[in-house]
């Protein structure tokens, strides 16, 4: 059993960029460097030890010290990180799943938890439905008596829709089911569900959290109990993350308050921007006041995050538009500094029939851009001569 348990730190009661830059840091004791020493040991003495270490007991002094910062950002006792994004989803999943449970998930997932549950699931008799829409009677017509977890996405990909946190933990809390979300896309600079009664956030650390678009972990984050309930699976499935990996990802994770608040605002710009454009049919973004959710969006988060989604008028081909960008990366993945744009029919939601994807309105020339902190005039100048050359 390691120390993988922490305990609220005052650290709660600190700035956000104060937390991101101080809050569980390894203190070197031996030089008094002003950073976290590195600590790579796969082995450590096993006698006169309170706590026996080993890296797949996610209980190295890195690993530890890292979620504390996670913790503290997500307003949680306790937190995990794990190897990647789906390694943190699925032992989290799995941890609060067992043979003949039911599990309710939102209509529209990341596409790897959709994966899982799809391929995955019934091999170990878990049950599960996914919901008709995102709204909350939509979730509750979904719980059946074997309900154990109800698991959310919000903003969901690609179309920015925005769930009621507090409805569906309500909602759960009435049932006695677990809660989770997946806090990727907003990140816990501009969502913290624990606030909306949320039991479990989950992050692909891959996006936000690392920034850079160099770094493959995840996140979770939750109270003592439940984190030593995932941490006794995540120990016997083995999805730790490597003690360089955790060493850039808390480098990475002292920008990233001033990264997402530059993101977000750039993309609000970027959004207007697109909006009043004619070439652009019509623009998702839950910080304009025309998106369906504008008003819950305000509600439960700090900013509207970096990530928008558009259609361009349909004479025009959206390949070559973005073959066409010069300074905007098309490429997979998102939330890096760098400004990128995708066609989700062709990546993200390529496994899912036309029907499908009509289905959660996602057309086949809706382009996702992950804005980045570049300056917006750059932005827009780039946009305006890909379409200009088309
Ligand atoms: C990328 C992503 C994941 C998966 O994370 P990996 O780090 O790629 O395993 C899960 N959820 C969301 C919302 C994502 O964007």
């Amino acid at each position: 059993m390691g120390n993988q348990i922490f305990s609220m730190e005052k650290s709660n009661k600190l700035g956000i960029n104060t937390i991101c830059t101080h809050v569980g840091e390894v203190k070197d004791e031996q030089f008094k460097g002003a950073v976290s020493p590195i600590y790579l040991s796969s082995s450590y003495q096993f006698y006169d030890v309170d706590i026996k270490r080993y890296p797949r007991y996610f209980n190295t002094p890195n690993q530890e010290a890292l979620c504390r910062k996670i913790a503290a950002l997500e307003k949680t006792e306790s937190a995990l990180i794990f190897g990647s994004g789906m390694a943190a989803i699925s032992t989290t999943l799995m941890a609060f799943l067992q043979q003949g449970d039911h599990v309710v998930l939102q209509q529209t997932l990341y596409g790897g938890t959709y994966n899982l549950v799809v391929e995955e699931f019934h091999k170990f008799g878990i049950e599960y439905t996914f919901t008709n829409s995102l709204a909350v009677d939509d979730f509750k017509t979904a719980i059946q008596p074997n309900t154990k977890v109800i698991f959310i996405e919000t903003p969901s990909n690609p179309l920015l829709k925005i769930v009621d946190i507090q409805g569906v933990a309500a909602l759960a809390k009435e049932h006695g089911i677990i809660t989770m979300i997946d806090n990727t896309f907003a990140s816990p600079i501009n969502q913290t569900p624990a606030d909306f009664g949320i039991d479990i956030m989950i992050h692909s650390a891959t996006k936000y959290m690392g920034g850079h678009s160099d770094i493959l972990a995840g996140a979770v984050a939750a109270s003592e109990n439940h984190i030593q309930k995932i941490w006794n699976l995540a120990k016997n499935l083995g999805g730790s993350l490597s003690d360089f990996t955790v060493w850039m990802l808390e480098r990475s994770m002292k920008t990233m308050s001033l990264r997402v608040r530059r993101q977000s605002e750039n993309a609000l710009k970027m959004a207007h921007y697109l909006e009043s454009n004619t070439n652009v049919a019509k623009v998702y973004y839950p910080g304009l006041p025309s998106h369906e959710d504008y008003e819950l969006a305000v509600f439960q988060m700090e900013d509207f995050g970096g990530m928008l989604s558009f259609e361009l008028n349909e004479e025009i081909d959206t390949m070559d538009f973005q073959r066409n960008l010069q300074l905007i990366k098309p490429s997979m993945s998102l939330a890096g500094i760098e400004s990128t744009v995708l066609s989700p029919s062709q990546t993200s939601h390529a496994l899912l029939s036309e029907e499908e994807r009509a289905a959660q309105g996602i057309k086949d020339g809706l382009i996702r851009f992950s804005v980045g902190i570049e300056e917006t005039e750059d932005l827009i100048a780039d946009i305006e001569q890909a379409i200009a050359r088309l």
